[in-house]
């Protein structure tokens, strides 16, 4: 008898205990329920931060490029094509080829502009205006441009930025002549040392093949970055992106950067020449007469440039 009521008074006592919890968790959840989907977006908000906020910090725009742009940013050109339906037909024909097993190897045009060469020239001076830079033709870790100047804090106020001075004198004209036309540019990139681009260029390949990552970003000592007379425009939502060629700023450049000596390095659908994506922010300076004469000739600037007396080591 005794043990029995023991048990009684046992089993009793964890009801109780067991209605208490009851009680209480439900009570929490049913107080909590409306704030619970809440509190989760919040904490996958910190986790992943929304892509689109760019920060403007010198770090992550330094990086870039074509030739050289943002990390996160990068990324977007690929993304974009894809939504345009851009002619990215190469990679999936390149996987059926794999798939068939055939044995010849077949590269496409633009994987052969990609691919550096193994004779890399390397170009005797950088100084000169008209140096063709390309993935065959390479810039020498030491050098430096002459006469870089810092480019003013109104064209980005948020970090400094060199360009030769030549280059410079003509940017300021440009960026008053598009402020005059309502367009108002921000400078997203300029002089990048041999060293910054080995870094970024380490940063891509390590996050998406070295191949992958050459079509839009230079190795150290191919980057027009380096010559201290390339820029990179922004100043839209769009920027680093194929869709910033369509912005207004974009617009506004493509139809007259020439005019104050600057081409658009990476035109669209010549990949297969350029080796790199489109990239309607990047424009390198090559004076004002060779700039309206590349213009009329409607030739990329690469091959404008091959048409140029060059000089190797
Ligand atoms: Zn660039």
């Amino acid at each position: 008898m005794r043990k029995k009521r023991l048990n009684k008074k046992k089993v009793f006592f964890r009801l109780a205990v067991a209605a208490v919890l009851v009680i209480i968790i439900g009570g929490t959840l049913f107080y909590l329920w409306p704030e619970i989907p809440v509190r989760m977006q919040a904490l996958n908000d910190f986790a992943d931060p929304e892509p689109v906020e760019e920060t403007d910090d010198p770090a992550a725009v330094e990086p870039g490029d074509d030739a050289a742009a943002e990390p996160e940013e990068i990324d977007d050109p690929f993304e974009d094509q894809e939504e345009t339906g851009e002619p990215e037909k190469e990679p999936d024909k390149e996987e059926e080829e794999k798939e068939e097993g055939e044995e010849e190897i077949v590269t496409t045009p633009e994987e052969e502009a990609a691919r550096p060469d193994q004779d890399q020239k390397i170009i005797s001076d950088g100084d000169y205006l008209l140096a063709l830079v390309t993935k065959q033709t390479t810039l020498k870790p030491g050098y430096q441009p002459a006469e870089l100047k810092a480019v003013p804090s109104y064209m980005n106020p948020s970090y400094q930025m060199y360009l030769r001075a030549e280059a410079l004198e003509h940017l300021e004209k440009l960026w008053n002549a598009a402020k005059e036309d309502g367009v108002i540019l921000s400078i997203r990139s300029a002089y990048r040392s041999y060293e910054t681009q080995k870094q970024l260029f380490k940063d891509y390949a390590s996050r998406h093949g070295e191949e992958e990552a050459n079509r839009f970003s230079a190795r150290p000592g191919q980057s027009e970055h380096q010559l201290g007379t390339a820029v990179d425009f922004g100043g839209t939502e769009a920027d680093f992106t194929a869709r910033f060629g369509e912005t207004e700023q974009g617009r506004w450049l493509a139809d007259n950067a020439y005019k104050y000596g600057f081409a658009m390095s990476y035109p669209q659908g010549k990949e297969h020449i350029t080796g790199y994506i489109y990239e309607p922010w990047h424009y390198r300076y090559i004076g004002v007469n060779h700039a309206r004469q590349w213009k009329e000739t409607g030739l990329t600037l690469k091959e404008y440039l091959e048409n140029q007396p060059q000089e190797f080591e």
